[in-house]
């Protein structure tokens, strides 16, 4: 017998990064007091006009573009008709046939996924419900959102998290979301089907509306169960919605699915067609970062490990201070580890790369010890004072003169005469003893490899 095959589509809705709506002028700020920023637009009053806000605009070009989208200069808004208290005006403004971007890829672990569309729309008001009432908060009424469309190319649920965690990455990498999933900032929506028969697609379920990665995963993982249950029985299943509860794990079908038809869409009459120039698609174009897949593998060419590589190149803040600071101390290895191990354990702190590659010359030059180098980026981050000024206010220059450190290793000697004895016999493991105690004595800051040298040489004199 033949496996079924699950087929996955994902729809992604996900809150443009803009300080005000998208047809008005209200702020769109998480939090606040329920329907305190809105205003006769995003209430969908009789008789006001929506503008059209352009850093929304702006932002869903750049979404295509790292997407790898053909951008239409000329795309159409859209009435999607239907009626719910979150939607005062009774319809939602939308993109339908004429979106703002189409035809894109991604690379998701090695494998393409189409990028079907990327459009503009409005969201609707949050309803909350309570066990005698609902309620309703139009602050949300209007948040500019983009829904980004794959085409069916994903064949597990594992797949459609790896998709999932790599869009949202590109969003937030390139400031055009921030995409936090508890804020509703970053919703999934994935539609499934199975079949047995090569190239035949079986009918489609779609579950809305989740808000984690765990979600996405178990819903997939419920529904594939769900749909092979009905076709082991002989029946068929029907195109439908599907909600997803979290604490039992199970889909269930909420409604049958509306077709495109039941929507009634219409061009937006209030909104002429949305003409962008060739120029500024270019000069957005221009504001693309590196995205975090090609920076890792840039970084594993400048030799650092698989794993180093991708968690400096997921952070923006990371891989941008690592490169700023290669620009000034060219040790990619070296530099690394200074990210990785102490930046990190800093949690990530805004700080001068400039600063920053001063006090590892001063490491790699021995001016200063590794662990003082620490210290030195601890007190930097606190009172971004400059390097060479905090080594000398705490005095944590390496004592590198060669009859300075002789003197102390002379002290050590006579202070452990056993060991002294011993090594004088020619036991060579007691150098790294007779180091350590030398670092203990000038509390870390003697340099290590010289008064290294100086006990081998004692060694060898005796
Ligand atoms: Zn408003």
């Amino acid at each position: 017998m033949s496996e079924y095959r699950p087929t996955i589509g994902v729809e992604v809705h996900a809150q443009l990064k803009t300080e005000t709506k998208l047809f008005c002028g209200c702020p769109v700020a998480f939090g606040e007091e329920a329907n305190t920023n809105v205003c006769a637009i995003c209430l969908g009053l009789p008789g006001v006009l929506p503008s059209l806000n352009k850093k929304a605009v702006e932002l869903a070009i750049k979404a295509g573009l790292a997407l790898n989208c053909e951008i239409h200069t000329k795309s159409i808004f859209a009435r999607k008709n239907y009626f719910y208290p979150d939607l005062p005006k009774g319809y939602q403004i939308t993109q339908y046939r004429f979106p703002i971007a189409t035809d894109g890829k991604i690379l998701v672990e090695g494998k393409e996924i189409r990028i079907k569309r990327v459009h503009l729309e409005e969201e609707s008001a949050k309803s909350i419900h309570e066990t005698d009432k609902s309620l309703i908060d139009y602050n949300r009424s209007g948040v500019p959102l983009i829904e980004i469309v794959t085409e069916p190319d994903i064949d597990s649920p594992d797949m459609a998290v790896a998709y999932l965690k790599t869009l949202q990455k590109i969003l937030q990498f390139e400031s055009i979301s921030d995409a936090v999933m508890a804020r509703a900032e970053f919703r999934c929506e994935p539609n499934i089907s199975v079949s047995k028969e090569e190239g035949k697609l079986g009918t489609r379920t779609e579950v809305k509306n989740l808000n984690s990665f765990k979600a996405v995963k178990n819903s997939l993982s419920s529904e594939i169960k769900r749909q092979i249950g009905i076709l082991e029985a002989g029946e068929v299943v029907e195109q439908a919605t599907i909600h997803y509860s979290e604490e039992t794990g199970k889909t269930w079908v909420a409604r049958s699915k509306e077709k495109s038809s039941d929507y009634r869409y219409f061009p937006e009459p209030d909104l002429p067609p949305l003409n962008v120039d060739k120029k500024w698609i270019e000069e957005i174009k221009a504001t693309l970062g590196e995205l975090p897949g090609r920076k890792k593998e840039k970084y594993i060419s400048l030799g650092l490990s698989k794993e180093d590589a991708k968690i400096i190149s997921s952070s923006s803040a990371a891989s941008s201070l690592f490169e700023e600071i290669l620009k000034l101390v060219n040790e990619p290895l070296e530099v690394s580890k200074w990210i990785l191990r102490d930046y990190r354990s800093l949690g990530g702190p805004d700080i001068s790369a400039a600063s920053f590659a001063e006090m590892i010359e001063m490491v790699l030059s021995g001016e200063i010890s590794r662990n003082a180098g620490a210290e030195v980026l601890a007190e930097m981050t606190r009172t971004k004072k400059a390097p060479k000024q905090i080594v000398k206010e705490k005095n944590l220059a390496q004592i590198s003169d060669s009859n300075a450190l002789e003197k102390i290793v002379r002290e050590v000697l006579d202070e452990n005469p056993d060991e002294s004895t011993r090594l004088k016999k020619g036991e060579k493991k007691l150098i790294g003893f007779f180091v350590g105690q030398v670092m203990k004595k000038t509390k870390g800051k003697a340099d290590p490899k010289e008064v290294s040298r100086i006990i081998s040489e004692y060694e060898k004199k005796y």
